[in-house]
Parts: structure tokens; sequence; C-alpha cells
């Protein structure tokens, strides 16, 4: 039981190019970042949702991308932590906070108009097998998912297949 965290079909296929998972990006210095998460591109304003009952475990005050206006929230589910960034901070809503128990399909906030004049949810999946911040840019090592500069916490995991069974891929051939 779950559901996929936005109400649309996302504009684009995660499955490929430079939203999906395990994408190669450079960096402003120059250094290679494996991509973290799938991003589900819709337009600004749209709203995402909880894709399973949970406890909000952090609603950061900083931006999850240093500079920019892109926020993000942290939820506990049953079998993983989800972090759904690149949201609107003024969107969130008055009963996400940490500790609060969500529902699936509760509203979460809404999608953030980025520097390039669209949006889209960047959602990251971690299996709690290990603890401590989510963003760890100097690890290496990772779990479940193939060697890479991620920044990320070793028990990183790829949202693909957990996102296709509420979505099928084939909508966007
Ligand atoms: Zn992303």
């Amino acid at each position: 039981m779950a559901r996929f965290p936005l109400s649309v079909v996302p504009a684009q296929n995660y499955h490929y190019g430079g939203i999906k998972f395990g994408a190669e990006r450079k960096k402003k210095d120059g250094s290679l970042r494996t991509h973290a998460a799938c991003d589900l591109v819709a337009a600004p304003g749209t709203p995402v949702v909880a894709v399973e009952w949970g406890i909000v475990l952090d609603v950061p005050k900083t931006p999850f991308i240093e500079g920019t206006k892109l926020y993000s929230v942290i939820i506990e589910h049953s079998f993983f932590i989800g972090r759904y960034t690149e949201i609107n901070r003024d969107d969130i809503g008055s009963e996400i906070y940490p500790g609060a128990t969500v529902q699936e399909g509760q509203y979460i906030s809404t999608l953030q108009r980025n520097g390039k004049g669209g949006a889209m949810l960047h959602f990251e999946m971690y299996d709690k097998s290990s603890a401590g911040y989510l963003s760890q840019p100097s690890n290496t090592k990772y779990k479940n998912v193939p060697a890479g500069s991620y920044g990320r916490r070793s028990d990183l995991m790829n949202p693909t297949p957990y996102l296709d069974q509420w979505l099928l891929w084939t909508v966007w051939l």
C-alpha cells in the first residue's frame, strides 16, 4: 500500500538522462557528482504528498541546495526514509513538523520553481540500515547502489523500482 508522491504523471521519464538515479553530473568545481535521486518533473505549484504512512523526521530550516529557495522534508516510512526535496517552504502544510504522523497521500507541500523556470521533486530513499545525516559529502561506500560520488549516507537506495510500482514507465512512450 503506497502511492506516487505527485498527483500527476511527471513530464519527463525519470529512467533517462540527467534526471535519472545514478546520472553523472559535473559540479561547479569540476568534480563529478552522482545523482542520488529520481527527479519527478512537473509544473511549479504541483502538490507533493506522502507515499506511505510515516513520521516526519525533519523539516530543515536551511535550503536543500544552498543559495536557492528549494527546501526539503524528511519522512520515516515503514521500510525506508524518504527525502522530498525542491519543495516550496511557504507551502509546507501546518501538520508537517518533526514528530508528526502523516498518512499515505497526505499533503506535504508544493513544487518550487527552480532557477531554470521549471520544477521537480528530487526524491531520495534510504533503507534505514545506517544512521546520521542523509547528506555525507565525503562518503564513498554504499550498500544498495553502484559505486559513485553520491555524497550521501551509505544506505542510499535507488527509488526507481519503488516509484515504478505506482507509475508504469510506459506512459512516456
Ligand atoms: Zn535531482
